[in-house]
């Protein structure tokens, strides 16, 4: 099963896209994630990317697209997987199914997680990362049971420099520009599936698994 993750920055599609790879045993691929490795380690891709980030731009496609292919082309992924934060506009979205589609497959479903802007800000605010390992976390709604430590690596949580309040004011400009085009170009398909991401977790979950069956 292929699955599309959409919604805008802090709906929540990460959590729930972990969630989904663990019942159904497929990778959780995050190109969000993928960069912040790079940027970790140094690399020269991370290096390009964090510029972009940081002021909650989309990294451009030619560095983007590439990354992405190469991933889904990996032994694990040939019972599928879940895509969290990648097609991230039109462009990006139409090369996947190309690559797909000379495959003769194509993606099943595109879960759209749906949270209005208004709720988006609050939510981000109380976001913490582990400088360590990644995990994230909230402070009311995903408390580490120590704070500011993290529960996986023991490693300072902090708040991402793109989910400052600025910075997520853009990240919302340009999901809104450039990403949100994406439901109806699944609409179209008819694999578009939506969800109340307002909703608690669980919920948002049980509402995605009743989809995916
Ligand atoms: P995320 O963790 O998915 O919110 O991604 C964090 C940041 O990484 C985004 O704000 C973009 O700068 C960059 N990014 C992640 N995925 C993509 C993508 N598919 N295309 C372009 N930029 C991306």
């Amino acid at each position: 099963m292929k699955i599309i993750m959409l919604g805008a920055p802090g709906a929540g599609k990460g959590t729930q896209a972990k969630m989904i790879a663990d019942r159904y045993g497929i990778p959780h691929i995050s190109t969000g994630d993928i960069f912040r490795a790079n940027i970790k380690n140094g690399t020269k891709l991370g290096k390009e990317a964090k510029g972009y980030m940081d002021q909650g731009l989309l990294v451009p496609d030619e560095l983007t697209v590439k990354l992405l292919l190469d991933r889904v082309a990996q032994e694990d992924c040939s019972d599928g997987y879940v895509l969290d934060g990648f097609p991230r506009n039109i462009p990006q979205a139409e090369v996947l199914d190309r690559a797909l589609a000379d495959q003769g497959e194509r993606i099943d479903y595109a879960v759209d997680v749906e949270v209005a802007d208004r709720h988006i800000i609050n939510r981000m605010s109380g976001r913490r990362a582990c400088v360590g390992c990644g995990a994230t976390y909230h402070i009311v709604n995903v408390p580490p049971k120590k704070e500011g430590i993290c529960d996986v690596c023991g490693e300072a949580l902090i708040l991402r420099e793109d989910d400052r309040p600025d910075t997520v004011t853009k990240r919302l400009a340009v999901y809104h520009e450039q990403t949100q085009p994406l439901i109806d170009y699944y609409k179209e398909k008819g694999i578009l599936k939506s969800v109340d991401g307002t909703m608690p977790m669980e919920e948002v979950f049980d509402a995605i698994t009743r989809i995916l069956g």
